[in-house]
């Protein structure tokens, strides 16, 4: 999904909002156009976008210009807070999007933070670590003016991770002697102030997401099917209770996991021991492979190999030396396989116009930013497929990150099972505020949904700040 995607979204929903009279009834006529109109301007644009280059000295003595950003989309429910991408396929566009991205999951879960985002354009597996430690230090030194634990907050993303983090927090410290360092970054190391299970929160969360929904929503609905709007919405019910029914019946559902990272391999093995729900997760795959077993892969040992190695098995010798069994696919069958959920946490624009018709799961949940663009998600939805949205369901992770960084402000840490219990009651409680609204209002999406909440948050804090006349 593209920045102007995004947007176009965003000018829809504020449509809908605007139109909604139970939503600040007493702001009426020409006043109620009018803010609305100020208050889609002030959405739909960036705040600050700051792109700089980075001058590091590769270990062969050359010396290499790296693009870097920092964009900052809107910060009217609290600091800007993102993570910081490494990957050669960053670019401004992509960037800002997930700034926007952020803005909106923030006000969605009612998080104190605003969005932004930020991005090197390198592989960082081309980089020995004193090259990286380089990068990161000049990332900091470079948007040092911009960043700050009252200001803007990052976090990992994409090739980022808490040795990372804790090399930025270092070189922060370093600039600004004598302030609140610490809660500069989160996603830490647990020895540098990190949140314990933050690593862990957003695959975690991208589950949660799912296991609700089938668990604690569907399998609840018998008594209240009637109330559930005919067409699309019942469409997708049915779907998801025959996925609760199937597991009950002895028929393990079929799950994929595209991405086996940070949050795909969390998430993958979520599943593969979730007790609720009988899960065969039948295919994971990297940036390499799929791997594929009809009766479920053996997930703790694929991670054990990813420790090791940094990406899953993708030889016959390297499964035989594991004891894994699987096939080895091309890359991208992931997507078609027949599953009956699919999730994804690699990357943008996995399902697009070209493949959406090839898709056979059923519940897509997006673990990435962005995986499905526009088109192909409405494609999903007139299926009658369901897709848990990224802003809905890739939210664990700053939740954790905003009590590392309350833990940060005030030195007295969580325990993990501390962490686990806010990310998870505060992951329901959206979940639960989203899906009901979307199943008893009919609304077109559940997307559109997410969105709707958190538009109405932004607007009302700009309305209450008196920011809009
Ligand atoms: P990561 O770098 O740890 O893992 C990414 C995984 O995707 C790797 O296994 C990589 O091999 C794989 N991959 C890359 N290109 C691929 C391709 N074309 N096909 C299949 N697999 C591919 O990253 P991560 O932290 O797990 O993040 C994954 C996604 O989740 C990103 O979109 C990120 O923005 C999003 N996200 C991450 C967090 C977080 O806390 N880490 C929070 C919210 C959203």
């Amino acid at each position: 999904m593209t920045i102007s995607e995004t947007q176009q979204m965003m000018k829809q929903m504020m449509v809908h909002i605007e139109k909604d009279e139970e939503f600040l009834p007493k702001l009426r006529g020409d006043d109620r156009v009018k803010v609305f109109q100020s208050a889609t301007e002030v959405l739909t644009t960036t705040d600050k976008v700051v792109k700089s280059y980075i001058r590091v000295s590769r270990d062969d003595r050359k010396i290499e210009r790296i693009p870097a950003y920092r964009i900052q989309h809107n910060n009217i429910a609290g600091f800007y807070k993102g993570g910081i991408r490494f990957s050669e396929m960053v670019n401004e566009e992509e960037v800002e999007n997930l700034a926007v991205l952020m803005t909106l999951k923030n006000a969605l879960h009612n998080l104190p933070y605003g969005g932004a985002k930020g991005g090197v354009v390198l592989n960082p597996k081309d980089y020995s670590e004193r090259e990286l430690n380089l990068v990161s230090k000049k990332y900091v030194q470079r948007f040092a003016p911009d960043i700050g634990p009252t200001h803007d907050i990052p976090a990992p993303d994409m090739g980022t991770d808490e040795r990372i983090m804790d090399w930025m927090v270092g070189e922060y410290k370093t600039i600004h002697p004598g302030g609140n360092y610490l809660g500069a970054f989160t996603g830490k190391s647990i020895d540098n102030g990190g949140a314990k299970g933050r690593r862990e929160a957003t695959g975690r969360g991208v589950y949660r997401s799912y296991w609700w929904l089938v668990h604690q929503w569907a399998r609840k609905q018998k008594d209240q099917e009637e109330l559930i709007p005919k067409g699309v919405h019942f469409q997708q019910y049915k779907k998801l209770k025959e996925v609760y029914e199937k597991s009950h019946d002895g028929h393990p559902v079929q799950l994929a996991v595209q991405g086996f990272g940070n949050v795909g391999s969390v998430a993958a093995l979520m599943a593969y021991e979730c007790p609720d729900i009988n899960h065969h997760v039948v295919s994971v795959s990297d940036h390499i492979a799929t791997l594929f077993h009809k009766d479920g892969l053996d997930i703790p040992k694929l991670i054990a190999f990813q420790e090791n190695y940094g990406q899953l098995p993708n030889t016959e010798q390297q499964l035989e030396e594991y004891g894994i069994e699987a096939e080895i696919l091309e890359r991208d069958e992931i997507l078609t396989l027949h599953v009956d959920v699919l999730i994804l946490a690699a990357i943008e624009d996995v399902i697009t116009r070209k493949n959406v018709e090839e898709m056979k799961a059923e519940i897509f949940v997006e673990g990435a930013n962005a995986p499905i663009t526009t088109e192909a998600d409405h494609y999903l939805y007139e299926q009658g497929k369901v897709v848990i949205p990224d802003i809905l369901a890739n939210a664990g992770g700053v939740m954790v990150s905003y009590l590392e960084w309350k833990q940060d402000r005030i030195t007295q840490y969580y325990s993990e099972q501390e962490v686990l219990e806010e990310m998870y009651t505060q992951m329901e409680d959206s979940c639960k505020r989203v899906f009901n609204e979307y199943f008893s209002r009919g609304i077109n999406g559940i997307r559109h949904t997410c969105y709707i909440n958190a538009l109405k948050r932004l607007f009302t804090l700009m309305y209450k700040h008196g920011k809009l006349f």
